[in-house]
């Protein structure tokens, strides 16, 4: 079976979130069972592609209305990913040091066409194509509704909401960018008055799928306005957890982190990685260390963190380390913290893989107030690196951190205020305080599989299901 997944992210080739970690894994474990699993993303121009070598497999131009873009297919020469990986290049258009910005429609629009058209070249085709978040999302409308891709239409469609937050909304003004479809169907684009390529891609994929069972349930309540669509379509849409790469999440192995460790040696493996955090960022190591890894978004409950931080720290007892960027007054305001605070607080405003890794080791806790997790993986690469999760009870969140006080191994909040925020990281240090019971916890989380395997077979099998 030969499974084509379509992303505007892939780890390690460019990364923005989860996304990027899952498409990035999930191809190799099902090439483990026995798949042909492949991945089609943009050529965007950063670090990853300037050090690679490509080979080109395929010249065109793709026409959105009235202007015409030159593209060409290229694959990765090198195989050490675990899956083969191909790029839609247009030089004008998509060729950027980011991956979205304010000109994603023409972008992505382009993109999905440019790979329909090639697709349609190939002598072997997909048996399925797996489409990722709304920038892909019109791949199903467009497989089964232009004229020009007619013979792409038997091929079964899988369609995965990371986050359906982000919808991709335009306007009709751009409708005849759309490959010439028969306009009697122009409903199948439509979510209140505009060209919803999310709300698209619910309606024509074969199959829908969510990145927790809790999120999928959570989205018929709350989906930015989608809720009735997911209700409506809830037959063909279920919600399949996400896995880790374990090869890439591994304490043992990681290449980023000070001290690798096994689950043996946690205690001193951490202990050295916590020490290399607190010297470089002035932090006390006699302290709990707590961390926060991610976007300062609404989404992640970042406005809560400067306030939370505030209340925790005067008391003197933790120390406190921050990682990520987004809303620049939540960025200024965590900023002016660290004036206050010197020597138990301290923040890196920016993006940084290295980073990220150490602090996975070498934090005690990792927070997560987050107002929406569709799965949420910081949470698990915690618990592989024996830090303990400190998360609100919402979709992934909820289904992968069981409370201490529910013989569980994390620290469950229900609301997203400060109050519950405050409240959890005092049972952080109170947890702390036990050190016995906190290495007994460190020992049990990193044993916990949340290894791609089991759904990496869950999504195969779903596949089989639609290709009989
Ligand atoms: P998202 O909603 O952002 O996709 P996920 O929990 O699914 O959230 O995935 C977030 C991924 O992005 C994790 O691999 C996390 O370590 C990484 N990440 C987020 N922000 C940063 C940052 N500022 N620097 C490094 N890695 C980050």
């Amino acid at each position: 079976m030969k499974i084509l997944h379509i992303s505007a992210e892939c780890y390690p080739i460019a990364k923005v979130g989860g996304l990027a970690d899952v498409v990035g894994a999930l191809p190799k474990y099902q090439n483990i069972q026995k798949t042909s699993s492949e991945v089609l993303m943009p050529f965007y121009d950063n670090t990853f592609t300037q050090k690679n070598t490509f080979t080109t497999l395929y010249q065109s131009n793709v026409n959105l209305g009235s202007q015409s873009f030159s593209f060409e297919i290229k694959k990765l020469e090198n195989n050490e990913l675990g899956f083969d990986i191909f790029f839609v290049s247009i030089p004008d258009l998509i060729f950027t040091n980011y991956v979205y910005s304010s000109d994603d429609t023409d972008r992505f629009l382009a993109f999905q066409i440019a790979a329909l058209d090639w697709i349609l070249t190939l002598k072997k085709k997909p048996s399925i194509i797996h489409c990722h978040d709304h920038h892909a999302g019109l791949i199903p409308f467009m497989m089964t509704q232009s004229m020009k891709y007619k013979k792409l239409r038997n091929i079964p469609t899988v369609f995965t909401i990371h986050n359906a937050q982000y919808q991709g909304w335009f306007s009709y003004e751009k409708l005849a960018n759309i490959p010439t479809f028969d306009s009697a169907n122009v409903g199948l684009l439509d979510w209140d008055n505009q060209i919803n390529p999310l709300a698209t891609a619910i309606k024509c994929a074969w199959r829908v799928t969510t990145v927790s069972p809790s999120y999928m349930e959570e989205l018929k309540k709350e989906a930015n306005g989608l809720e009735s669509l997911l209700l409506h379509e809830s037959a063909k849409c279920v919600g399949i957890l996400n896995g880790i790469d374990t090869d890439v999440w591994n304490p043992e192995t990681d290449h980023y982190i000070e001290k690798n460790y096994k689950i043996t040696q946690v205690q001193s493996g951490k202990r050295v990685n916590k020490n290399y955090l607190c010297k470089r960022f002035n932090l006390d190591n006699k302290k709990p260390l707590f961390v926060f890894i991610g976007r300062l978004v609404g989404e992640k409950g970042a406005e809560l963190l400067p306030e939370a931080f505030d209340l925790i720290l005067r008391e003197n007892n933790s120390s406190i380390l921050l990682l990520g960027s987004g809303n620049t007054d939540v960025e200024n305001e965590l900023e002016i913290l660290k004036e206050k605070y010197k020597g138990t607080y301290n923040t890196f405003i920016g993006y940084d893989e290295k980073l990220s890794h150490i602090m996975y080791a070498g934090a005690d806790f990792l927070l997560m107030p987050s107002r929406v997790e569709p799965c949420g993986l910081n949470q698990m690469y915690a618990l592989r690196y024996g830090t303990i999760p400190i998360v609100r009870s919402i979709g992934g969140l909820k289904d992968t951190v069981i409370d201490i006080n529910e013989n569980g191994f994390g620290i469950l909040h229900q609301n997203v205020s400060i109050s519950d925020m405050v409240y959890a990281l005092k049972r952080g240090e109170e947890l702390y305080q036990n050190m016995p019971k906190l290495k007994k916890i460190r020992n049990s989380i990193m044993n916990i599989n949340h290894s791609w395997e089991t759904s990496a077979k869950t999504y195969v099998n779903l596949y089989k299901s639609l290709n009989q």
